[in-house]
């Protein structure tokens, strides 16, 4: 084993001296809370999708906008919203949130994305709303589930939290004319606000409710009463609003991560590759590719323990520690989780291909701060652990 090497994480954000200076022009200008620099960030990442008619609305995390959305679009006590086992709690807990409940499904085995198929037996009349998830960074089916939701009548809302950029046949996730898509700016994530998240949707009137509910259901914000010629004191409540606006200082980060995306973009894809073909020969199944011709965000890079291994996934992330290499697991599916599998009574049994995936997965370092030389240094431990 090679001395003493500094721990490897298996993320890491990419932050500099240019977000530095724009978290300071917040600062300096006095106003910190929501304002110029979101309604920038908004209009920018609107322009990085590159669709003049969508309403992007910022959010202090991505949770905050799943809530936002599944409340927008009126789900409540008596309904039901389909999601995959194989996510982060964040996607089903909102849908708790409302007093609706949460019908989950298992993953196609080699995308580990909610299978459609899953998603049309799983409809009820009760069924009000479909949750993708785009795991790892790779689009779900859309255009299957887009075409359940027509036929069902049902909402669909996109957990993009792993999705930034994303494209579905072409198109940028955020623009394939779902009801809401969601994406975070969690640290880990393709691009960070250190907290963050960012609400798109085409619908004025959902954009609208959004909006309000964004900020204590009032009908005008801090900002717009600050610039206004009318009374700024003077405001209407319309709703029992939440408190999720994004502020200025996080928006001065989220500015900058933007200009940096396509860069990022490129190394995730550059070491994705790498590990693709470092790894081939060893026993694993590594994770699927983008369709041609479709962009992959790799927000992961998640490796499967191939059955002719000779170790187990707990061995493996030991293996990992001990030469100082860092690796997290995504996820402990929902049907694990104590409060789901007891509301719902659920069962691995129910959900054999997410289980499966758990039982022999591994998140492996992939972020963009990490260099070639740190790379290669998690190829050797694997190479040694199961060459
Ligand atoms: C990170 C994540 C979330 C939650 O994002 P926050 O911005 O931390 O609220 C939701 N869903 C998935 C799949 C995630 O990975």
């Amino acid at each position: 084993m090679p001395a003493e090497q500094p721990f490897l994480p298996f993320a890491l954000p990419e932050l500099g001296d240019e977000e530095l200076a724009e978290i300071a022009s917040a600062l300096k200008s006095g106003w910190v809370t929501t304002g110029p620099k979101t309604k920038r960030f908004e209009a920018a990442f609107a322009a990085f999708l590159g669709d003049a008619q969508l309403h992007c609305l910022a959010v202090n995390s991505a949770t905050a906008g799943l809530h936002l959305a599944l409340e927008a679009l009126g789900i409540g006590p008596g309904d039901e919203v389909i999601t995959t086992t194989h996510t982060f709690t964040a996607t089903a807990e909102v849908v708790r949130y409302l007093g609706a409940d949460v019908v989950l499904v298992d993953v196609d085995p080699v995308t580990l994305c909610i299978d459609p198929r899953l998603v049309e037996a799983a409809i009820t009349p009760r069924t009000k709303a479909i949750m993708p998830v785009h795991y790892a960074g790779l689009a779900a089916d859309m255009p299957a589930l887009l075409a359940l939701a027509q036929a069902y009548n049902l909402k669909v809302v996109e957990d993009a939290a792993h999705a930034l950029p994303t494209t579905s046949a072409g198109q940028l996730i955020g623009t394939l004319g779902s009801d809401v898509t969601v994406f975070s700016f969690y640290a880990n994530k393709t691009m960070t606000t250190g907290e963050g998240g960012m609400v798109v949707t085409r619908d004025s009137a959902l954009a609208g409710r959004m909006k309000v509910m964004r900020l204590h259901g009032i009908n005008r914000d801090a900002f717009d009463r600050f610039q206004s010629k009318t009374p700024a004191w003077y405001y209407e409540v319309v709703a029992p609003g939440f408190k999720y606006n994004l502020t200025d200082i996080a928006a001065a980060i989220g500015l900058v991560q933007l200009t940096k995306l396509p860069r990022f973009l490129e190394r995730r894809q550059y070491l994705a590759a790498r590990y693709h073909e470092a790894l081939a020969s060893l026993p694993l199944i590594l994770p699927a590719g983008p369709p041609a011709g479709d962009v992959h965000a790799w927000h992961l890079y998640v490796i499967r323990l191939a059955s002719s291994a000779k170790v187990t996934r707990d061995e493996l992330v030991r293996a990992l520690s001990d030469r100082g290499i860092g690796t997290s697991v995504h996820y402990v599916p929902l049907h694990r989780q104590p409060y789901w599998r007891d509301r719902y009574e659920l069962t691995s049994a129910m959900f054999p291909h997410s289980d499966a995936a758990y039982q022999s997965m591994v998140s492996i370092p992939l972020f963009t701060a990490m260099t070639d030389a740190d790379q290669d240094r998690v190829i050797a431990a694997l190479r040694e652990v199961l060459g």
